[in-house]
C-alpha cells in the first residue's frame, strides 16, 4: 500500500506533488499497490463542510487514489499547533484501522512546514526509513534528493519498511482515471487535553499572498543596493499579483525580513514564474527556487551564474528594467 498524507488548502500544488509522486512510485513497484490518501481538514478551512468541492474541482489529481480518507478536525479552542495535532492523530488514533501506517510500504507527504515536522516523529515511531526532500525515484526504487543546497544529489536506498518520504517538488503526468475512488469521512473533535504543545501567539505577516503559494515570485538580492529597491519589487508584485522574496544577502543587509528568504536556509518555492533581480545565483539560493517553471534573471553581470538556471536573461541595471516593466504593466491596468 502507498499512503499519501496531505492537508489540502486553496492551493493544489501539494496535491499535485503528492499524487504524481505516488503514481510514479506505484508504477515502479512490481507488486500491485493500493493508493490511499489521508487528508487532514481543519475547521478553519473554507471548505470544511464541503470537501466534495475538492473532489470535483481537482478530480484530475484525486482520481489516481483508490481511496480517500478525509479527517474533519474541529477544536474547542484555538491554541492548537497543527503539526502536533496531525502527529498525535497518526500515532495515538491507531485504533482506527485505516490509520495503521505500518500496513503501508510507502508514506508520502509534501516537504512543507507541517509535514517536515510530522514525518520524522511518526517515522521513528514506526521504525521506518525516512527520506527527506525527495525529488525523484529510480527504476531500482532508490530515491533522489538534493543535499548541500543543491550541490550534491544523494541516492538513497531505504532498508526498513515503511518508508516515509517528504517530497520537495515533483510533477509528472498522472492518468486522469474515471472517478471511482472510495471516500470515507472521519470526524474528530479535539479538546485541550489532546495537545501537548500549545500555540502562544500567531503573528500575521505583511504579504497578501503567501510566498510558498504564489504563482509569481519576484525576488531581490544584494544587487538592489537598498531597502528602496524592495519597494519597487513590491510595486511590480502588486501589478503581477505575485509575492516578493529575497536572497540571504538582502535579508542580512536588513532590507527585508527573514521570512522572505528563499533558499537552503529559507523557503522553497516552485511558482509558474520566478524573477530573480540582482541575485548572483549562489547554489544555496538556487536550492530554494530551481523547481520554478519559468525563470527570468536580471543582472548587470552577463557572467552571473543565475543565467545558467534562467530561461530568459536580461543584462541591465535592474532600475532600467523595473522602470520599463512597471510602466508597461501600469498602462495595461
Ligand atoms: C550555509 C549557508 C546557507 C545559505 N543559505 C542561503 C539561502 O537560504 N538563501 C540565499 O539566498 N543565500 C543563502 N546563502 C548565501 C549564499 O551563499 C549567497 O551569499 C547569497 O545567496 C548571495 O546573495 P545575492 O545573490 O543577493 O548577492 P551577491 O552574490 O552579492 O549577488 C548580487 C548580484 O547582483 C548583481 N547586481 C549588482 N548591481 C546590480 C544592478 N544595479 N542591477 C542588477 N544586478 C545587479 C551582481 O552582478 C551580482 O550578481 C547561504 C550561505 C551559506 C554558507
Amino acid at each position: 500500500m502507498i499512503t499519501g498524507l496531505l492537508m489540502l488548502e486553496e492551493n493544489h500544488k501539494y496535491l499535485e506533488t503528492v499524487s504524481s509522486f505516488a503514481w510514479k512510485l506505484k508504477e515502479k513497484t512490481s507488486y500491485p499497490s493500493k493508493l490511499i490518501l489521508f487528508n487532514f481538514q481543519f475547521d478553519f478551512n473554507k471548505y470544511f463542510n464541503d470537501f466534495k468541492y475538492y473532489l470535483e474541482n481537482y478530480s484530475s489529481y484525486l482520481s489516481c487514489w483508490d481511496k480517500i480518507v478525509n479527517f474533519k478536525i474541529s477544536f474547542d479552542s484555538s491554541d492548537f499547533y497543527i503539526p502536533n495535532v496531525i502527529t498525535k492523530i497518526l500515532t495515538e488514533d491507531m485504533k482506527l484501522d485505516s490509520l495503521k501506517l505500518d500496513k503501508s510500504q510507502f508514506i508520502i507527504s509534501p516537504a512543507n512546514i507541517i509535514f517536515s515536522e510530522v514525518i520524522p516523529y511518526i517515522g521513528t515511531k514506526c521504525n521506518g526509513s525516512i527520506i527527506s526532500q525527495a525529488e525523484d525515484i529510480n527504476e531500482d526504487l532508490t530515491f533522489v534528493s538534493s543535499i548541500f543546497g543543491g550541490k550534491v544529489l544523494a541516492l538513497t536506498n531505504p532498508l526498513n519498511k515503511p518508508v516515509f518520504i517528504t517530497i520537495k517538488s515533483y510533477s509528472n503526468t498522472i492518468p486522469n482515471k474515471e472517478k471511482n475512488n472510495e471516500y470515507e469521512e472521519i470526524e474528530i473533535k479535539l479538546n485541550n487535553d489532546f495537545y501537548d504543545l500549545i500555540l502562544i501567539e500567531r503573528i500575521k505577516t505583511e504579504t497578501a499572498i503567501k510566498l510558498e503559494d504564489a504563482k509569481i515570485v519576484i525576488s531581490g538580492g544584494r544587487g538592489l543596493g537598498s531597502k528602496e529597491g524592495f519597494e519597487l519589487l513590491k510595486e511590480l508584485a502588486n501589478l503581477l499579483g505575485g509575492a516578493v522574496g529575497a536572497s540571504r544577502a538582502a535579508v542580512d543587509s536588513g532590507w527585508t525580513d527573514p521570512q522572505y528568504q528563499i533558499g537552503q536556509t529559507g523557503k522553497t518555492v516552485s511558482p509558474e514564474l520566478y524573477i530573480a533581480i540582482g541575485i548572483s545565483g549562489a547554489s544555496q539560493h538556487i536550492a530554494g527556487m530551481n523547481k520554478s517553471k519559468f525563470i527570468i534573471a536580471v543582472n548587470t553581470d552577463p557572467e552571473a551564474p543565475i543565467f545558467k538556471y534562467s530561461h530568459f536573461g536580461i543584462v541591465d541595471d535592474y532600475k532600467n528594467f523595473l522602470k520599463e516593466f512597471i510602466n508597461i504593466l501600469s498602462a495595461y491596468k
